[in-house]
């Protein structure tokens, strides 16, 4: 854990005069601030030979994909949309997580990340017991909540024999990034003084593409097999892109892992995906 001084002190002892805007002005500074680390990102990212562009274009055909899986792009195969809605939020979780990953909001990202992974639980739980999904229609708001709660859900998975797609050490895991009240925030593990509000780092931006590449692989897939009943939709397709998209995410793992083991905190955390 870092325990060196923190940012504010640090410009206090250095004289900085704090002549740090208020009202609108501040805002405005924040947003010429989050501006130059987009830029930052997007001189990373945007590079030929960038190990994260090959991710990044298979990414963007699975969120192509999803996008129609989740609008009845393909038709409408009726119903309450409950497996539809599910893929269009976390189509639209990803495109705002990648959002604010250029930003450099890593922490807001992986948030967003968790999110889409218990929906992703949620399909595989349909996907595993259609009785699930019935009655998940067939329930009030409360006893859905009650019944479909993100712990809830896993268990119903473990009964089943199947291993969730999001283990409990996974959102330990994902936790330990300030998540959860109380955590550092912004913390990757740079032997850098964790931030109050976004820095361009490598590896926050490593580690997100990499947890989002996952959920998101996984709620297509699954939501493509749920759907597959209606012949219009090219599920084996989406399923394909997936799983492509799966394979370069295992890259990233490789040099995610190799960080995280020298991190005392975070390398006893991190469970395989
Ligand atoms: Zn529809």
């Amino acid at each position: 854990m870092f325990g060196g001084p923190r940012p504010g002190e640090l410009m206090v002892e250095a004289d900085v005069p704090d002549e740090t805007p208020e009202g609108i002005t501040f805002l405005d500074l924040v947003e010429s601030a989050e501006e130059k680390r987009v830029e930052q990102a997007r001189g990373l990212l945007g590079k030929g030979s960038s190990p994260y562009n090959q991710l990044r274009e298979k990414l963007g055909t699975l969120l192509s994909l999803v996008d129609r899986l989740g609008s009845c792009w393909w038709g409408c195969s009726g119903g309450d949309h409950t497996v539809e809605y599910a893929v269009a939020a976390s189509g639209g979780n990803t495109f705002a997580a990648l959002r604010l990953l250029r930003a450099g909001y890593y922490d807001e990202a992986l948030g967003l990340a968790r999110q889409i992974g218990e929906r992703a639980n949620l399909l595989q739980l349909f996907m595993f017991n259609s009785q699930s999904l019935r009655e998940w229609s067939d329930s009030g708001t409360e006893a859905r909540q009650k019944k479909f709660s993100a712990f809830n859900i896993r268990i119903e998975l473990e009964k089943l024999g199947i291993p969730p797609i999001i283990q409990r050490d996974y959102y330990h895991y994902l936790s330990g990034f300030g998540i959860h009240p109380g955590r550092i925030p912004q913390s990757f593990g740079d032997k850098l003084p964790p931030s109050v509000g976004g820095l361009f780092r490598l590896r926050g931006l490593t580690i997100v593409l990499h947890e989002l590449a996952y959920v998101i692989s996984m709620v297509g897939g699954t939501g493509a097999v749920l759907l597959s009943d209606d012949e219009r939709i090219p599920a084996d397709r989406i399923v394909g892109a997936a799983m492509d998209l799966l394979d370069d995410q295992r890259k990233l793992s490789k040099v995610i892992d190799e960080w995280i083991s020298k991190d005392p905190v975070q390398g006893s955390a991190r469970p395989q995906t």
